[in-house]
């Protein structure tokens, strides 16, 4: 198998990319959460590559993009307070899980033969670009293998996919850093499914009170939920004491071989998460030390989803 191409954040990287996309290839295309790893979401193989590639199961359904609203509406419904959520916040970091509308035409391995569909607005410009060009709604779960850290550069997808995608549109880092929030709406009450780049603080004046269904080990109905996710290959830890050889990713007053953000951000935190991850895993290889270890973030707006992350990547593999 060839290297993927590096596709050049320009019009004709964005043409290049939809056509590979409408031929049925697999695209690492940037969105401001973190790299997605795109297909037509119409087409079998093509959906059908997108789990071969990251050796995700094929019971775990993906996020399917779209351009905007009215093309979301094409495939699902919007029950209550659906409609009001995406209103405020597309283009942006928030995925809704909605009801599939008969005749939507995305391949059923998308949505893992079930009846609803999560769908995001992503808020790139090259990303929109490319799906308006692409003329499709494009399948993209994080640009990494299944189970270990996601991508938020274009060096990431290459060392986790390499000769397993066609292209990668080079954009730079991500500017959020974390996944979208997903959340389940009803008139009923409004799941929150997985924390993500929009806070619950900002979303709980539109939905009244979310109802978390997030907890590690909870049952597995998102694989946002899986207890052990974006592991690195040294051992993590969150807090405590460190021990002799540790590498320490540090956050505000604690100083590490690395930081999350030395001013104590939570954005920049999020920002810098994934890539800190990286470095202290090759970082720990190359000292051979015994483990890595993350100083405390507060549990509050994107701290949740930092914490959600770290808490994963610090759970026992199977
Ligand atoms: P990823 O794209 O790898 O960040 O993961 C996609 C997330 O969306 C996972 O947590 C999925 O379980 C979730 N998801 C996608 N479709 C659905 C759906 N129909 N119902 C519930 N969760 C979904
Ligand atoms: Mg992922």
């Amino acid at each position: 198998m060839s290297p993927p191409e590096i596709l050049p954040d320009t019009a004709d990287g964005h043409a290049r990319a939809a056509a590979i996309l409408r031929q049925g290839g697999l695209v690492a295309l940037p969105t401001e959460t973190v790299y997605g790893l795109a297909a037509d979401a119409t087409g079998d193989a093509a959906v059908a590559g997108i789990y071969a590639a990251k050796g995700r199961p094929g019971h775990n359904p993906l996020i399917v993009h779209v351009p905007d609203l009215a093309a979301a509406e094409t495939l699902a419904g919007f029950p209550d307070p659906a409609r009001a959520l995406a209103e405020a916040f597309w283009p942006g970091p928030l995925t809704l899980v909605l009801p599939l509308k008969p005749g939507h035409g995305l391949s059923p391995r998308v949505t893992a033969g079930l009846p609803t569909v999560a769908l995001r607005v992503p808020a790139h410009a090259a990303m929109q670009a490319v799906l308006r060009a692409a003329g499709r709604p494009l399948a993209a779960p994080s640009a990494n293998p299944s189970g270990k850290i996601t991508a938020t550069t274009p060096a990431h997808v290459l060392a986790g996919l390499g000769p397993r995608i066609a292209a990668v549109l080079d954009a730079g880092p991500c500017a959020v850093g974390v996944e979208s929030t997903i959340l389940a709406p009803a008139p009923s009450g409004t799941r929150l499914l997985r924390d993500g780049g929009l806070s619950r603080e900002v979303i709980e004046p539109i939905t009244g009170p979310l109802i978390a269904d997030t907890t590690p080990g909870a049952k597995l109905e998102a694989p946002g939920q899986m207890t052990s996710h974006y592991a690195p290959h040294a051992p993590l830890y969150l807090g405590g004491q460190p021990q002799p050889g540790e590498i320490i990713i540090g956050y505000g007053a604690v100083q590490g071989d690395l930081t999350l953000s030395p001013k104590g951000d939570l954005a920049e935190a999020a920002r810098n998460l994934f890539s800190c991850l990286h470095t202290a895993d090759a970082l720990a290889a190359a000292r051979n030390a015994p483990a890595i270890r993350v100083a405390e973030i507060p549990e509050t707006g994107l701290g949740r989803a930092l914490n959600d992350r770290l808490r994963r990547a610090a759970a026992p593999r199977d």
